[in-house]
């Protein structure tokens, strides 16, 4: 058994260590993998429960497997011979799949109760796994003026019903594997992430995917409307994948941090309805704007405080929304035609 006596002894993985990165099939884990490959590293292994075609990005020269972890036997499968894990697996979406798929939310448990338990047998030398920011307290978040939230803030515990209590559930048995089995984990509490190869139809998709979507489909199809969940002034902060897949590799690799959730997300506070202006403004049309206050639209208000990021990594996500939002806008766009066009597009 490791023991918090090795602390510091062993460095990062080697460019020809194995990686292990689930949940490959889907957005964050597609493009950190890609973000790995580019890094020189030769041995990665991906995988998710979704046939190969469904995956959002397939990335040349890594090993990617179809097997569902939530069966121990295929986590102990997944792990073999790694030196770290990467978990991003989890049944997920945007607020109209959380809210109403909870028990599906639950479930994930079973994946990270797997991975980490396969990750500690395999002797895995670090082990990652993305929380989010719905572990915070929800008694903090009823305004849209939203102090931002810190690390602490999830204590005393009022998570988000299904998804969040998942979330600080499976980072409580991250923390143990590291205090109890000495081996080191690490965690990083998501603030919605948004870019190029991630859902952007079909019920799971995000604000930012889905608002794109809408205002590409009003100028395709001329009916110049767009819905909006709630009323528009529920306040978010949206963090754009270049700087998730860095982030990840720059928690995963800081001694500081084992153990430690810490938040990963912008501190750029919007209104949907002001994240709606921008997209607007990048495809150059006002639209009539029609609210829904039956659509979930979760808390009022919730942002990212990045205070411990910039002390301990010096560091924090900069890509601005206007820069990003522009970056998502024309991937949907592309996507949006080739779906017109017949061709088989990943929602
Ligand atoms: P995603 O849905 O695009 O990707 C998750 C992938 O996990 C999917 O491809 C899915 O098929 C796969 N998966 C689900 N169950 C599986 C299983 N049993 N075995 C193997 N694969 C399985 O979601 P994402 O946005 O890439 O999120 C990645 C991680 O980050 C998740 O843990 C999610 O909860 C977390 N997170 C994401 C956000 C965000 O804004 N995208 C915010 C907070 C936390």
């Amino acid at each position: 058994m490791a023991n918090k006596s090795s602390i510091g002894k062993d460095s990062a993985a080697g460019k020809s260590d194995l990686l292990v990165i689930t949940g490959a099939g889907g957005f964050i884990g597609g493009n950190l993998a890609a973000y790995f490959r580019k890094k020189g590293f030769s041995r990665i292994r991906a995988v998710d429960k979704k046939p190969l075609y469904e995956w959002y990005r397939r990335v040349p020269g890594v090993e990617s497997l179809c097997l569902d972890c939530s069966v121990e036997e295929n986590c102990r499968r997944v792990c073999e011979g790694a030196a770290e894990v990467y978990n991003l697996a989890a049944d997920m979406g945007g607020m109209g799949f959380i809210e109403r798929f909870r028990v599906e939310c639950l479930r994930s448990i079973l994946i990270n109760t797997h991975m980490v338990e396969a990750a500690y047998r395999a002797g895995v030398r670090r082990y990652f796994f993305s929380s989010s920011a719905c572990a915070y307290n929800i008694l903090l978040q009823q305004d849209p003026q939203v102090r931002a939230l810190k690390e602490a803030d999830a204590y005393p515990a009022m998570a988000e019903r299904g998804y969040g209590w998942e979330k600080l559930m499976s980072e409580m048995f991250c923390q143990e594997y590291w205090h109890e089995r000495g081996m080191k984990t690490f965690i990083a509490r998501f603030h919605n992430v948004y870019g190029p190869y991630g859902t952007w139809a079909g019920g799971r998709e995000k604000a930012p995917a889905a608002l794109c979507r809408k205002v590409i489909e009003a100028l395709d199809t001329g009916r110049m409307t767009l819905d909006i969940w709630g009323d528009g002034t529920q306040t978010r902060s949206f963090c754009y994948i270049a700087d998730v897949v860095q982030g990840i590799d720059r928690i995963m690799h800081c001694e500081e941090l084992i153990a430690t959730p810490i938040n990963l997300g912008s501190s750029e506070l919007v209104s949907i309805n002001t994240l709606a202006d921008k997209i607007e403004k990048i495809a150059r049309v006002k639209l009539e704007r029609h609210y829904d206050p039956t659509a979930p639209r979760g808390v009022a208000g919730r942002n990212s405080d990045n205070t411990f990021i910039r002390k301990v990594l010096k560091w924090e996500p900069g890509t601005s929304l206007d820069k990003g939002l522009a970056e998502t806008y024309r991937w949907i766009k592309t996507q949006y035609a080739a779906r017109k066009k017949g061709l088989r597009v990943v929602e």
